[in-house]
């Protein structure tokens, strides 16, 4: 079966790097679907949750990711994002910490540009919390 290359940049490292099958990504207007030889072309990632079958494989394996952009050039894809975690990477209290400071922080007075900063804090929280549940890379 086809595959392409893909490559997953968080802020701090090359997350994963490998050949690929089908790629799901978050995007702000709902979930894409990437398969081998799709058009070149760049989309925005929303907070949520990646699904990635890779190469040989035909379990999915989930990821949660920040916001950031998916770049398609000649059947390979880049995802910059500024956090992306594996289920084994997720400290899960911390996430619920995350969770109830945002939640606090929303029942507070706070300027538009702050209300948008706690939204995806409690975003990535909630993706962290159910990505968190699914089955371990291990790789
Ligand atoms: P918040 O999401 O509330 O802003 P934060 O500033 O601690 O919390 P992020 O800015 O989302 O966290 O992420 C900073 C770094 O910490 C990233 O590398 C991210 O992957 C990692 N990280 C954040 N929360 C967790 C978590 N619950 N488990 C594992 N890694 C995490």
């Amino acid at each position: 079966m086809d595959t392409f290359g893909l490559k997953i940049i968080a802020s701090d490292k090359v997350f994963y790097e490998g050949r690929c099958r089908k790629l799901i990504i978050p995007a702000p207007d709902g979930e894409k679907g990437i398969l081998p030889n799709h058009e070149n072309m760049v989309i925005a990632i929303a907070v949520g949750t990646a699904k990635v079958q890779l190469a040989g494989e035909d379990e999915w394996r989930d990821l949660a990711v920040g916001t950031g952009f998916a770049e398609i050039v000649n059947n390979r894809v880049t995802l910059l994002v500024d956090t992306a975690e594996r289920p084994e990477d997720i400290d899960v209290r911390r996430a619920q910490e995350q969770q109830e400071r945002a939640q606090e922080q929303m029942r507070q007075k706070q300027s538009i540009q702050e209300y948008y900063h706690t939204q995806a804090s409690l975003a990535r929280a909630m993706t962290r919390l159910r990505v968190a549940q699914d089955k371990k890379w291990n790789i």
